[in-house]
């Protein structure tokens, strides 16, 4: 195949900015646009700084996300990019001593209050929950697996809640599994795939024969045998400036990510970055392809990265008229409203929340959900808000995730302070909040369903085979929802090509 002379990346969220920066990297002699239709490029990272002040005139600039607000420092591609964009001074690291490092809760649905998710052994004997999981944990690797004939297929799937109920039994595996799965995909884990979205335990369990404990212990003594993993990512000093870390984020906000993006596209030659709605694709001479745009221009490729959702991605072929690809609609979507929250100080031991990370809610008996979960954001990203003085009264924020169906009640601030006051059960009233905002976001995180890593493969392989090579496909409904996820594909976009 010959080498690309002029790359079109579609999409500018994190995936499609992080695909167009690499590329201008791997292709210097190649032309790199970036075409985004909105004025803005980061997708769903979207934060704002709102000024707040209470009746006795204390007042602050808080730095409120509406996407997403935390990362994990295991993924090597986002480090990679803290240090070629030099964003280490930018970063905002949540210690692994930290409260909200090491306290999460539950809210479990018809009780009221909070229940601590164990954290040490000695509080897994703390409570009946720490005391079940204990229980299930030291029999894990004892059952039997009828399930581990799918472990070694190539193609073998199940949902989260299958694999989770075989192991830890249907009730942790529900209150366990479906919380865990409302916090990072605020979706059902009957539908949600083990193997794309938790591809660790599946292979823990496939090392064990079954036993996520048994491959874990294995892979204790492999690990001690191989010795230290290599990497071929360039992360300068960032691995050390990590090894405290137990999540991160940035004082600014998840924004610094793009916005630094941005400007390095910027300041690349072979780099256009255009605001504008690819309307359709065409087949040109050659292979090369010719993209129109909603504005009326039209741009010449000879390869494209689409980093759009997988249902665009369908509507613009069909629009195209051009040969279908396979999965293309094959998951669902989820649709969550996002509720900024942000209380005015309060008397000193009538903190609105206990310290932690915050905390999620499973389904409840007959598998319903509302409420998805809370993030005491005051507990781990306060740095990023700013006060007059160092010693101003410090204001609370937090925010509160709902399941947005169509049929659902509209949310308000009433309706909030009821959930909130059910699920914290708070000795005294919570006071009136100085800022509330809900906002929401349909279709923001794909839920890859059972079979999603084979489909994908079959996607991936048909549109080789359609496009000659010329067209890769990335992206959160693809290769993974996180931000880490959507960074490490457009690390590895254009490997195929030659250079
Ligand atoms: C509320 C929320 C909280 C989250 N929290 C976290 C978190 O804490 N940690 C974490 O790791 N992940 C989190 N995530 C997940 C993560 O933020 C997303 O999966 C990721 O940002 C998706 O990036 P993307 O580039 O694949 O897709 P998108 O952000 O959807 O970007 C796709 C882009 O394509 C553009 N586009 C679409 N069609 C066209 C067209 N025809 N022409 C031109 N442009 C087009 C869109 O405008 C958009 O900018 C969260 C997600 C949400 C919604």
């Amino acid at each position: 195949m010959s080498a690309p002379t002029r790359i079109s990346v579609i999409g500018g969220g994190l995936s499609g900015l992080s695909s167009a920066f690499h590329l201008a990297r791997r292709f210097p002699a190649a032309k790199i646009t970036l075409l985004e239709q909105s004025p803005r490029l980061g997708g769903w990272v979207d934060n704002e700084r709102v000024h707040v002040k209470d009746d006795k005139g204390n007042e602050a600039r808080m730095l409120l996300e509406r996407g997403p607000r935390t990362l994990r420092p295991n993924g090597k591609a986002v480090l990679e990019l803290i240090n070629l964009l030099n964003l280490q001074q930018a970063l905002l690291i949540v210690p692994k001593t930290a409260a909200a490092a090491r306290t999460r809760f539950l809210h479990i649905p018809g009780t009221r209050g909070l229940t601590a998710l164990p954290s040490s052994l000695a509080s897994l004997f703390a409570t009946p929950l720490g005391r079940a999981i204990a229980w299930a944990g030291a029999r894990e690797p004892l059952r039997g697996y009828p399930d581990a004939p799918l472990l070694a297929a190539e193609d073998g799937d199940e949902s989260l809640h299958d694999f989770l109920s075989a192991r830890l039994g249907p009730e942790l595996a529900r209150i366990l599994g479906s919380a865990l799965v409302h916090g990072i995909y605020a979706a059902d884990s009957k539908l949600l795939s083990v193997r794309a979205a938790f591809p660790s335990l599946w292979d823990l369990a496939k090392d064990g024969r079954g036993s996520i404990v048994r491959g874990m212990l294995s892979g204790m003594s492999k690990r001690r045998a191989s010795g230290s993993e290599t990497s071929d990512y360039d992360l300068g000093g960032v691995p050390s400036i990590m090894k405290a870390a137990s999540v991160y984020s940035f004082k600014s906000g998840m924004a610094v990510l793009p916005n630094a993006l941005r400007q390095a596209l910027l300041g690349q030659q072979n780099v256009e970055i255009v605001n504008d709605r690819v309307d359709a694709i065409q087949r040109a001479a050659h292979g090369d392809v010719t993209i129109q745009m909603r504005s009326g221009i039209a741009i010449s490729a000879s390869h494209i990265v689409s980093a759009i959702p997988l249902p665009a991605l369908h509507t613009l072929i069909e629009r195209s008229s051009l040969p279908s690809l396979p999965h293309l609609l094959a998951n669902p979507t989820s649709s969550v409203t996002v509720v900024n929250l942000v209380f005015p100080p309060t008397a000193p031991g009538q903190p609105i929340h206990p310290d932690g990370f915050g905390y999620l809610i499973p389904r409840d008996k007959d598998w319903n959900a509302s409420v998805l979960g809370t993030v005491f954001d005051s507990c781990s990203l306060s740095a990023q808000d700013e006060y007059p003085s160092a010693d101003a009264p410090r204001f609370t924020k937090l925010t509160m995730m709902i399941r947005a169906e169509p049929s659902s009640a509209p949310v308000t601030q009433a309706s909030v302070l009821a959930h909130l006051t059910q699920h914290l059960a708070p000795p005294h009233p919570l006071p009136a909040p100085v800022y509330f905002a809900a906002n929401t976001m349909r279709g923001c995180i794909p839920t890859p369903t059972v079979g999603h890593v084979q489909r994908m493969k079959e996607l991936r392989d048909a549109a080789r085979r359609e496009w000659g090579g010329r067209l890769e496909l990335v992206g959160a409904g693809v290769g993974g929802v996180s931000v880490g996820d959507c960074i490490e594909q457009g690390r590895r976009v254009g490997r195929t090509w030659a250079s």
